[in-house]
């Protein structure tokens, strides 16, 4: 029996996705070979990474003078990648100027990673309210090498709802956790990142869509397989590519394309939000601790009003184990936020959100 997967990475992908990747696991395209075995410099690879990225340029609307990288490391190695690639000097911390958000544990992560190689300037932060808004975003300094920010908050469950207008400076943004979630102008930006175990496809493989322009800027000194012109200039194939998770997020973007895209996959995503939000709202036992405005489509923390901490605590614990007994999986808060939370990626449908909302108001009459 298949669960309902509430996770928030490594999360639940399409069935037929899944399905269909079992019926080509040891003979993909008639080749004979399931695509773990195939050589990545292989004419039957090539067509595979080939249709990915097509794909993924086609739904996004990505433009011509960006171009799309399949890395490793996941998105925290673009925390190090980034101002290694943009910012970074002469030596380690002799690095060019640049603006962060800080809107959580993940753009911490990204501050505390750019401190080694660039002079950061974190401009606003929502850390006076645990995070639970997006800020005002300051102007970029002049001379800014470039202007960060995260999308999605996977954690505490906020997304920007406009994007920054930085002028003259390219905006980079983590979109780990709502890539291909809701129409976005690429052209806004001048690098968008994302490890794909969100909404794309297996842990493994990142994908960076970088503007031209912001390529071929690292020192002598970066490391060969942490600069995007290496990358960029073998078409992901400098060394090994993540060839099967390549694979994969081509299925899934297949999927995604049948479905009807970004347009019809981003209207699903605002009505099974707008349903969870809605019963939080009216509900008299549990909240959404996010500001209105400022609330992700992908991640829907949430609490019991209890206010004695102890009793809190018992209840969220019951909650989570008495969700899993009924096959709603995975949908205990982050560890360094407790509480609940749903995430409701791409993949959840419409009828997994109405099942959870179903087991919730059952578990509010108990
Ligand atoms: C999950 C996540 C990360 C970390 O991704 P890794 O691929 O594990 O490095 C970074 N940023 C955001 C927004 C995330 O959701």
């Amino acid at each position: 029996m298949r669960v309902l997967n509430f996770s928030p990475g490594p999360s639940a992908l399409p069935l037929p996705v899944l399905e269909r990747a079992a019926a080509e696991m040891t003979d993909t395209n008639g080749t004979g070979q399931s695509v773990m075995e195939m050589s990545h410099r292989s004419k039957d690879f090539k067509p595979i990474i080939e249709k990915t990225e097509a794909l993924l340029r086609e739904l996004m609307g990505i433009p011509a003078n960006y171009k799309v990288l399949f890395l490793q490391g996941g998105a925290s190695l673009q925390f190090s990648m980034i101002p290694l690639n943009l910012a970074a000097g002469d030596a380690p911390g002799k690095g060019k100027k640049v603006s962060y958000i800080d809107t959580g544990v993940w753009s911490d992560k990204a501050i505390k990673e750019a401190k080694k190689y660039a002079a950061v300037e974190v401009r606003a932060s929502s850390k006076d309210k645990a995070y639970t808004y997006i800020p005002q975003a300051p102007a970029p300094g002049a001379d800014d090498a470039y202007y960060h920010i995260t999308l999605n908050n996977t954690i505490v469950g906020t997304k920007w709802d406009k994007i920054p207008n930085t002028g003259s400076v390219p905006l980079v943004s983590d979109v780990s956790s709502c890539i291909l979630s809701e129409p976005l102008d690429v052209g806004k930006f001048g690098i968008l990142y994302a490890g794909a175990q969100k909404n794309l496809g297996p842990a493994g493989t990142t994908v960076v869509i970088i503007r031209e322009d912001l390529i071929g800027k690292a020192p002598d000194w970066v490391p060969v397989m942490l600069r995007y012109d290496t990358h960029s200039a073998e078409g992901s194939m400098y060394n090994t590519p993540p060839c099967y998770g390549i694979y994969i997020i081509g299925l899934v973007l297949e999927w995604l394309k049948n479905l009807g895209g970004v347009d019809a996959i981003g209207k699903l995503n605002r009505e099974k939000a707008e349903l969870f939000y809605n019963y939080l709202d009216n509900s008299k036992f549990f909240y959404s601790p996010v500001e209105k405005p400022y609330r992700s489509l992908m991640n829907i923390p949430f609490v019991t009003r209890e206010k004695d901490e102890t009793k809190k605590g018992e209840l969220e614990t019951r909650f989570v184990k008495e969700a899993a007994a009924v096959g709603l999986l995975n949908l205990a808060g982050h560890r360094l936020v407790g509480g609940m939370r749903a995430s409701i990626y791409n993949a959840m449908t419409i009828e997994g959100v109405k099942a959870l909302i179903n087991f919730m108001e059952k578990f509010e009459k108990v």
